[in-house]
């Protein structure tokens, strides 16, 4: 197992606490001379650069949220002058205006080595050919992954998302030896070479890299039962530099935190105090290093626990679980909180379950809300009967009441029927008014 930077990712703590802290100092005084935002902010919480005396007074720094990128669009939130900037992104902005982020050549240079990390960590280096099947474009997945794959002697097939066809065609032609995309469209990608009679062993895909969206332990072992892959994870946010942040090794027991770029605090949502190492928490991000885009204490709004607990691969930085949840696509249904990755998790457990579902809610003209659960069910599973149906129909919503503490409509639907995800998926439509 190869540790592409020894001297960072497996630093002794002290010394990698020294380096943070200088690192703290030196973006707090930049974003203090040059963001009028955090220059406000931190007026306003009585605290000038200065202060700073340990890693313990970044709990008295103030949050950024993502509110705060839309409300400083486009560049409000920049540290550096525009003519130092060579390449900016952009969060897909759905709803409102999106997060901007700016790269000068260092920030490119630097999201280069980072996502080399995490490469190397999943066990990539020369002789791959990587197919980086996330959307190139203003998104940060396909042109992060880009540059550090090269930058680990990868050969980089920039094939994008989309075009289900032609992925697998490539994969076939290419020799591709890894796949690179979230873990939704992998698992599509999966279904459908199964789909064609593809043998999957003539295949020389060995490893794939997922991230953009959360992936179970079950999505997981879905995609890993369709594709010859030893799947992994990694995490990024636009808002902190896309992917690089974390990713997991070949242990795969946690995505390692490059911590020498990033102060991770796992935090209770709701007081802002920190939680115990292995119990789950917001995870809040301060991006030390980014020329550009420096960002304070921002509030992922991910759900998941870090662990400074040693691992078998020789690197010392904590690592952050799965994100269980996000505080914000968490739903709640008769007083009852839910998670769509909890939903997952049971129905991937069942079996006659396709791993594609969605969640549908809505409200009943007398004002309750409703709750579906749309599966899929396994071809050929019921042949026409209809009794046989309702009882299996039955046995998932039971399963899932008893996991969710909350009673769903469950729909069973033929295999194929429910919309297929290129990019991140889309788990819960919420029909309710606001
Ligand atoms: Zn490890």
């Amino acid at each position: 197992m190869t540790i592409w930077d020894p001297q960072h990712e497996a630093i002794d703590r002290e010394p990698l606490e020294e380096l943070q802290l200088a690192r703290l100092r030196d973006m707090l005084s930049r974003v203090y001379e040059r963001v009028p935002f955090y220059r406000s902010r931190l007026d306003a919480c009585g605290f000038t650069p200065g202060d700073l005396a340990g890693l313990d007074d970044l709990a008295r720094l103030p949050f950024t949220e993502k509110s705060d990128f839309r409300d400083n669009y486009p560049y409000g939130m920049f540290a550096v002058p525009l003519d130092e900037v060579v390449e900016i992104h952009s969060s897909s902005g759905t709803t409102g205006k999106a997060v901007v982020g700016g790269y000068t050549r260092a920030d490119l240079e630097t999201w280069a080595e980072l996502v080399c990390r995490i490469a190397v960590a999943a066990g990539a280096g020369r002789g791959d050919i990587a197919q980086v099947a996330f959307g190139y474009g203003m998104f940060t997945g396909g042109f992060g992954l880009h540059y550090g794959l090269q930058k680990a002697g990868v050969a980089v097939v920039p094939i994008s998302a989309g075009n289900t066809a032609r992925q697998i065609k490539v994969m076939q032609d290419f020799g591709t030896t890894i796949l690179i995309a979230t873990p939704s469209y992998s698992l599509y990608i999966g279904d459908v070479i199964n789909k064609r009679g593809v043998e999957p062993g003539s295949l020389k895909l060995r490893l794939g890299m997922f991230g953009a969206e959360t992936c179970s332990e079950e999505m997981r072992a879905q995609i890993e039962a369709r594709l010859p892959i030893t799947a992994t994870d990694n995490y990024g946010l636009t808002e902190l530099i896309g992917p690089g942040v974390a990713g997991e090794c070949e242990c795969r027991s946690g995505m390692h935190i490059s911590e020498d770029h990033f102060i991770a605090e796992c935090l209770d949502p709701a007081t802002g105090e920190p939680v115990p190492d292995g119990e789950i928490g917001e995870l809040v991000i301060t991006a030390l290093t980014r020329e550009c885009s420096p960002v304070l204490r921002y509030r992922t709004r991910d759900l998941t626990s870090i662990t400074r607990e040693p691992c078998a691969c020789g690197r010392t930085t904590a690592r952050m679980g799965k994100v269980v949840g996000r505080t914000d696509d968490m739903f709640i249904i008769s007083g009852v909180n839910v998670f769509p990755s909890h939903v997952e998790s049971v129905l991937f457990q069942i079996k006659g379950v396709e791993p594609f579902y969605q969640i549908v809610l809505d409200r009943s003209p007398g004002g309750l809300d409703t709750f579906e659960v749309q599966v899929e069910v396994t071809d050929g599973l019921f042949d026409g009967w209809m009794d046989d149906l309702r009882a299996f129909e039955r046995r998932v919503t039971e399963e899932l009441r008893s996991a969710l503490l909350v009673r769903p409509r469950v729909r069973l639907v033929e295999p194929g029927t429910l919309e297929r995800s290129e990019g991140k998926a889309r788990r819960v439509i919420d029909r309710r008014p606001a």
